[in-house]
């Protein structure tokens, strides 16, 4: 009942040639039917895939956004301007930008109001580190993220959403974590969501896996009840490796 949604985070990679040259690509490839397709690339080549992807079902998204509408925020880029551009997705929350960047919980849950604002769907990344992990915190710090992401979003946006569960310690590093953890974190975020909302809301949601995630691990991935998809990085960079992902899905 929830499509699976394979999304890639190109994150600072691809010029706009390469871009396109990847969408050219992309396109002479049949993709699987009902696996939802979504690139989230860097800002300047959104146009670009947004263009060539336009009478296609492969959906695009931003990494970033500023939760103000417009103003003096000397190099940030607002929700509305992203809509307008014909995007569905923007990732928010992403740990790089957490970590590198400085973003709190509260920005979070701001960038993704505005997302779903201009009427896009944000797709809210949370995850812990190896530390939180060894010392058994990850489920009260994944379920703290998510409440804070959330707060004051209605049930009927919330349902909506996608959330991906990206451990800090799996991303870029080949070291993805188990089908199995992967499928109980998705689980215990869904029962997070159905806490804060209903167990309706919580059946909608779709949660998604992200950390290492190959075409050689999508089957085993996409096998698990709770898992509704993949955030792919490296992996979702060359058009052969993107539609493997698709067909494993
Ligand atoms: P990798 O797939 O390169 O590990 O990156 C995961 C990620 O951070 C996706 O947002």
């Amino acid at each position: 009942m929830r499509t699976p949604l394979i999304a890639g985070n190109w994150k600072m990679n691809m010029t706009v040639q390469q871009a396109g040259a990847f969408a050219d690509e992309l396109l002479k490839n049949n993709l699987k039917e009902g696996v939802e397709a979504a690139i989230c690339a860097p800002f300047i080549d959104l146009p670009v895939l947004a263009g060539k992807f336009k009478e296609t079902d492969i959906k695009v998204g931003a990494q970033n956004v500023y939760f103000e509408k417009s103003g003096a925020f000397t190099g940030e880029i607002s929700a509305p301007m992203l809509r307008e551009l014909g995007m569905h997705y923007v990732i928010t929350g992403h740990s790089e930008r957490r970590e590198l960047f400085g973003e709190t919980d509260n920005d979070v849950n701001k960038k993704s109001r505005a997302v779903l604002e201009a009427g896009m769907t944000p797709i809210i990344c949370v995850g812990e580190t190896e530390e939180e992990r060894e010392s058994g915190q990850y489920t009260a710090k994944v379920a703290g993220q998510v409440t804070a992401a959330l707060e004051g979003i209605s049930p009927e946006s919330a349902g909506g959403l996608v959330i991906a569960y990206e451990p800090i310690w799996a991303i870029g590093t080949g070291k993805s974590a188990t089908s199995d953890d992967a499928d109980a974190m998705c689980r215990s975020i869904r029962s997070e969501v159905e806490k804060l909302y209903d167990k309706n809301t919580a059946d909608r949601v779709r949660i998604l896996y992200g950390g290492s995630v190959k075409p050689a691990t999508i089957e085993e991935l996409m096998s698990k009840s709770d898992v509704d998809g993949a955030l792919v990085g490296g992996a979702s960079l060359k058009p052969e490796d993107y539609t493997a992902l698709i067909a494993g899905a």
